[in-house]
């Protein structure tokens, strides 16, 4: 189902009576693609307090290049490191650093800020990189110009590496007014061909033969992965034809299956890297009018698959050390969403899942557990939203507009990353800024 109202948008008339009228202007986005790899223009480098990161080298290697001080290009991107503020005083080096630049960052372009974790025995500390959580979130809202602004919470700048690589990229487009913790032990990084960081790694999509799965398996393909398209034997067809174009494997099964992560663990005998959790149902009514049946089947696809399957590859020893495990959620499993009591059960449970997991698969398995929370995606899924509830839910986000399959499949790719140690136990909304939940 098409977004006419962006395509209204970039055309004169439209451009024009839109802003008569005052209604949203959603920024063309600058996606990654082979021609455009990289944001338009350099990266400006700010402190805020005193800092010990040993941030240089780390951004010389993300992509843009860096110049220290506000200087006669428009900056593609700016990193502000914070994580020296440690009460309100040295909070105001945030707003003398970022004030005068603001203006200047081009479209599409990002700002990242860098927080430290929140020390329990200082809450003058707290408070202060509390509140960079608050000044994110709302410079994200008032930016504009499909720029996004994010925070990391770090203690180490190289074990941040891809987590910066990603958000000072076209690739994280649709991510904005996020906190991600990078604070997991992230283990020794094997040496990696950045191009392809996932060559060498088989990742397995669950429902992937069509939407957001069918882009993550092309993205993860991309990124160098072997990959297997999982989905029920009805889209047998096209999950063959994908994992054809992308030189993969088809593997047709129900994912609710007793038996499925078995099936998976046999199919694969020389191990899994990646393992997606993402086929997923909708089955909507309000809770008086959802009979058991609405009930168990949202339940048991997005949730009790997820967990028992993900329990059965761990204990198989089918996913290997350094392995990656990534979930879906949703922003309707954070906010909830009437007429979902069902899917918003099953995708805080996701998060549930997430949380409680990560630490213990990363230390007896060596394998990170996170979360993606998409907001609006444009789907078949979300073609099927009834009209005024499907232009709410595109205009209802900072930066006007539905994402794209692809928007969560390369936050996918980067939660994947061998290089991505250090990000766990997250779960990161993929939904530009929704105005639903925080
Ligand atoms: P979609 O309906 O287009 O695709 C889902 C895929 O999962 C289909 O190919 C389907 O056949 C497969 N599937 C369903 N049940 C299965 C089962 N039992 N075993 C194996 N495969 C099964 O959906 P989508 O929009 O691409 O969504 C993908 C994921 O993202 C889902 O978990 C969904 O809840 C989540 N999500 C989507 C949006 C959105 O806006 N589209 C927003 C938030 C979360």
């Amino acid at each position: 189902m098409p977004d006419r109202y962006l395509s209204f948008t970039r055309t004169a008339p439209g451009r024009f009576l839109t802003r008569r009228l005052g209604l949203p202007q959603p920024a063309a986005l600058h996606r990654w693609s082979p021609d455009r790899p990289a944001l338009d223009g350099p990266l400006l480098a700010l402190t805020a307090g005193p800092s010990a990161l040993d941030l240089a080298p780390v951004l010389v290697r993300t992509g843009p290049a860096v110049y220290p001080a506000a200087g006669a290009a428009r900056p593609a991107a700016v990193v502000l490191d914070a994580t020296g503020v440690r009460d309100v005083d040295t909070l105001a080096g945030v707003h003398a650093a970022l004030h005068p630049v603001v203006r200047s960052v081009v479209p599409s372009g990002r700002i990242v800020v860098l927080g430290a974790p929140l020390d329990p025995a200082d809450h003058h500390q707290s408070a202060a990189q509390q509140a960079l959580e608050g000044f994110t979130r709302s410079l994200g809202k008032e930016i504009g110009g499909g720029r996004t602004v994010n925070l990391v919470r770090l203690t180490d700048a190289g074990a941040a590496e891809s987590t910066l690589r990603f958000l000072l990229s076209p690739r994280s487009a649709y991510v904005s007014g996020q906190v991600i913790d990078v604070l997991a032990a992230a283990g020794p990084v094997p040496p990696a061909d950045p191009g392809r960081p996932l060559a060498g790694r088989t990742a397995l999509v669950t429902g992937a033969a069509r939407g957001i799965g069918a882009a993550v398996a092309e993205t993860l393909a991309r990124d160098g992965a072997r990959v297997v398209v999982l989905d029920v034997p009805q889209a047998a067809q096209d999950a063959r034809r994908l994992a054809d174009r992308l030189g993969g494997t088809a593997l047709t099964l129900d994912i609710t299956a007793a038996d499925a992560g078995e099936r998976i663990a046999a199919e694969l005998p020389g191990g899994l890297d990646v393992l997606v959790h993402n086929a997923g149902v909708t089955r909507d009514r309000r809770l008086v009018n959802m009979p058991a049946e609405r009930w168990s089947s949202v339940l048991d696809v997005n949730l009790a698959s997820v967990l028992r399957t993900t329990d059965a590859l761990l204990a198989e020893g089918t996913l290997r050390p350094g392995g990656r495990i990534v979930a879906t959620a949703s922003i309707a499993g954070l906010a909830g969403n009437a007429g979902q009591t069902n899917y918003g059960a099953s995708k805080a449970g996701i998060v549930g899942l997430v949380r409680s997991l990560a630490p213990r698969a990363l230390a007896e398995h060596g394998v990170t557990v996170n979360a993606v929370a998409p907001g609006f995606i444009e789907t078949r899924m979300t073609a099927a939203v009834p009209l005024f509830i499907r232009e709410a839910g595109r205009r209802m986000n900072s930066l006007a507009q539905g994402g794209l399959p692809v928007d969560v499949a390369e936050t996918t790719a980067w939660l994947a990353d061998p290089a991505s140690g250090a990000v766990n136990g997250q779960v990161v909304r993929v939904c530009g800024q929704s105005l639903l939940g925080a």
